[in-house]
């Protein structure tokens, strides 16, 4: 898989690469999962996690993927015969549908167009005289690279008794998110992106106003993904199951290095970062895709020109520089590649991927002005 001359480089936006020492983390010895010693490590990593998602609500961890989080936000939010407004603005929007649609929930969707994020106005003047039981957005649109301004889809939805279900699946950890503050009230993220370690833990935050619907409601069919029992078995110090103990030795880890850092150390060199990946794209003539007023700092979307096909992109950065970008899986298909900027990168990351996006256009017969990738990523990294 990788060769001196060009070691394997994971650029995706999630899974991301995962640092060294959390590496070595995962392959500590197993621990009794109901001991003091699980408990220990959830006691240390919980309000590390609550302050990257500015809450202080319970933070629940679930075995799955982000999808599964997902799922278990609708599924308790929601019960028979609610009605859910999703904001559908990308391929992550489109997965909360076929959610809802698989759960049998009756929803209305705001479309946006791709790439741009949905207008508060809008959105408050489709609440008003509604009754909807959960407004549905995502935070970090991987798809196009568009962020939803949460602080204002915050103050709308909070006038009213809907539930505001958050993923921030490709958020946390990479771009701010104040949940309390912003009246988010399940917040669902997880492990493979901005927090560095391998997929397999779900994160889950839910505030007072979910809690009271929570208990309230008889919610949706489910067992699993009740979060009763996620919650009643964090205040002892333990998950409802049995959890992949190997990543929260991981996140355990990779949070040591997060604020070792610091948290807002962190967020700004994604900025910094993220900032020099856009303008060093569109020096090499693939300007960014994203069009919201809010631009994702942990995923770069790049338009491919005219006249190319972006999975030849991709495949040539993979086949010929060991170094894996993705493309869309969508109706963007082609149009629009994506390179992670989250998580374990740094200076000389943005920098290589520039370099290697260069030469693979050149190789696709691109005219490009050699160098101008770097030359104004640097500018960008020099200013900041
Ligand atoms: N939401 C967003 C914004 C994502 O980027 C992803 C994964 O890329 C998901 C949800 C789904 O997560 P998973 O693939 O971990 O199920």
């Amino acid at each position: 898989m990788s060769s001196t001359r060009f070691p394997y480089r994971l650029r995706l936006p999630g899974p991301t690469a995962i640092p060294e020492r959390v590496r070595l983390a995962l392959a500590r010895p197993a621990i009794n999962h109901r001991g003091p010693e699980f408990a220990a490590i959830l006691g240390e990593i919980t309000p590390r996690l609550q302050q990257l998602m500015g809450t202080a609500n319970d933070v629940l961890l679930l075995a799955t993927s982000g999808t599964g989080v997902m799922e278990a936000g609708l599924a308790n939010a929601l019960s028979p015969g609610d009605k859910a407004l999703i904001v559908n603005s990308g391929q992550f929007g489109e997965r909360f549908m076929s959610i809802a649609a698989a759960l049998g929930v009756a929803v209305d969707t705001i479309d946006v167009p791709w790439g741009e994020a949905v207008e508060a106005d809008a959105l408050a003047r489709r609440l008003e005289g509604a009754d909807y039981r959960a407004v549905v957005a995502v935070h970090n649109e991987s798809s196009t690279g568009a962020v939803a301004d949460l602080a204002a889809i915050g103050q709308a939805v909070g006038r009213t008794p809907a539930l505001l279900v958050v993923d921030s699946v490709s958020g946390l950890g990479g771009i701010a998110m104040k949940q309390d503050t912003w009246g988010v009230d399940i917040l669902v993220s997880a492990s493979q992106k901005a927090l560095m370690c391998p997929p397999g833990v779900g994160l889950m935050s839910v505030s007072p106003k979910a809690w009271r619907v929570i208990e309230k409601t008889s919610g949706l069919p489910r067992f699993y993904w009740d979060l009763r029992k996620a919650r009643d078995a964090a205040t002892t110090g333990q998950t409802a199951f049995t959890p992949p103990l190997a990543i929260a030795y991981g996140l355990q880890e990779a949070l040591n290095i997060i604020f070792e850092e610091g948290p807002e150390a962190v967020l700004a060199r994604h900025r910094r970062l993220a900032d020099a990946m856009r303008h060093g794209g569109a020096a090499l003539g693939l300007p960014l895709f994203t069009r919201s007023p809010i631009v994702s700092d942990t995923v770069a979307a790049l338009t491919v020109p005219e006249g190319l096909d972006g999975t030849a992109i991709v495949r040539h950065m993979y086949e010929r520089y060991n170094t894996v970008i993705a493309g869309s899986r969508n109706r963007l298909s082609g149009t629009v590649i994506r390179i992670g900027t989250m998580g374990h990168v740094g200076e000389a990351d943005i920098l290589l991927d520039l370099l290697y996006l260069e030469r693979t256009l050149v190789a696709l017969g691109r005219p490009v002005s050699r160098g101008a990738g770097v030359a104004a990523a640097e500018v960008r990294l020099q200013a900041g």
